[in-house]
């Protein structure tokens, strides 16, 4: 029987990757979508024909519980277990500090914090019954550093996934690890609009002078996943080549 790992937002950039690495170890997989059906039924395809894995799809958006709570049982009616979950769906909305608005700070928080939350809770009740599993949430070094004030609703829900991932840790414990990785600058599409100065410049403050490839983020996830990180929990690790030292 194959471990389970549902990851959410997962059509694209690090939970794409990351569906990938997990398969790529035996685990059957779970890609989570809100409109990108013909992304996620694509990354469904590439799997099934490259790895000997199940793959369900299925859409849900992270922030309404209703669609999480169907979600889950579907994935509990087809494969009796969740072994992992990978809280990765997350939004950020570029503003200005002007522009901001209480919507803007609301849909945010809706998507990277209580969405964080609610699949958590869900999965977390199987996952106990069972008595073993393993969370990781992704949250952001924006979630521990202040460097960029138009992203302050950004970074404060991703602060808050960072307390969450440790009151889950403690609610929990002892049979679910629940873990939380902050990564710097990925590229993905959700950088696609930045500006090319801005980047370079970012490039720039990196020891390693370059964005992440998603691949990067995705190993690490699926080795805080395994047994290698047996001992880890409650932790934060930031995957960010240097950005802040
Ligand atoms: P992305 O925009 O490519 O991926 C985000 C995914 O979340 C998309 O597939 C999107 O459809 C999904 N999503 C958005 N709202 C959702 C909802 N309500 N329900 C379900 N899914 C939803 O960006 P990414 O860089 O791959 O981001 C993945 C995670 O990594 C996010 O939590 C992001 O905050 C975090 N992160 C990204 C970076 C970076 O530089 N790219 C840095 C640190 C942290």
């Amino acid at each position: 029987m194959n471990p389970v790992v549902l990851v959410t937002g997962s059509s694209r950039g690090i939970g794409r990757a990351t569906i990938i690495e997990f398969a790529k170890k035996g685990y059957d997989v779970v890609i989570n979508y809100v409109s990108r059906k013909e992304e996620a039924l694509a990354l469904k395809k590439i799997i099934e024909d490259d790895y000997p894995v199940q793959v369900l799809a299925i859409p849900a958006d992270v922030s309404k519980e209703e669609e999480v709570k169907n979600m889950v049982e579907e994935i509990i009616q087809t494969f009796g277990h969740i072994d992992c979950l990978v809280n990765n769906a997350g939004i950020a909305i570029d503003t200005t500090f002007e522009e901001k608005t209480v919507e803007n700070f609301r849909r945010t928080f809706d998507v990277n914090l209580i969405g964080t939350f609610l699949v958590s809770k869900y999965v977390g009740k199987y996952m106990q019954e069972k008595k073993q599993g393993t969370i990781i949430n992704i949250s952001s070094t924006n979630g521990i550093d202040t460097i960029y004030p138009e992203s302050l609703d950004y970074d404060a829900s991703k602060a808050g996934v960072i307390s969450l991932t440790k009151n889950l840790a403690l609610q929990y414990a002892p049979d679910i690890r629940v873990n939380s990785i902050a990564p710097g600058w990925v590229l993905t599409e959700m950088n696609r609009d930045l500006d090319e100065k801005f980047v370079e410049s970012e490039k720039k403050k990196c020891l390693l002078k370059r964005f992440a490839e998603p691949e990067e983020i995705a190993k690490v996830v699926v080795f805080l996943a395994s047994s290698d990180a047996s001992y880890i929990n409650g932790e934060v690790i930031r995957v960010d080549g240097g950005f802040h030292v």
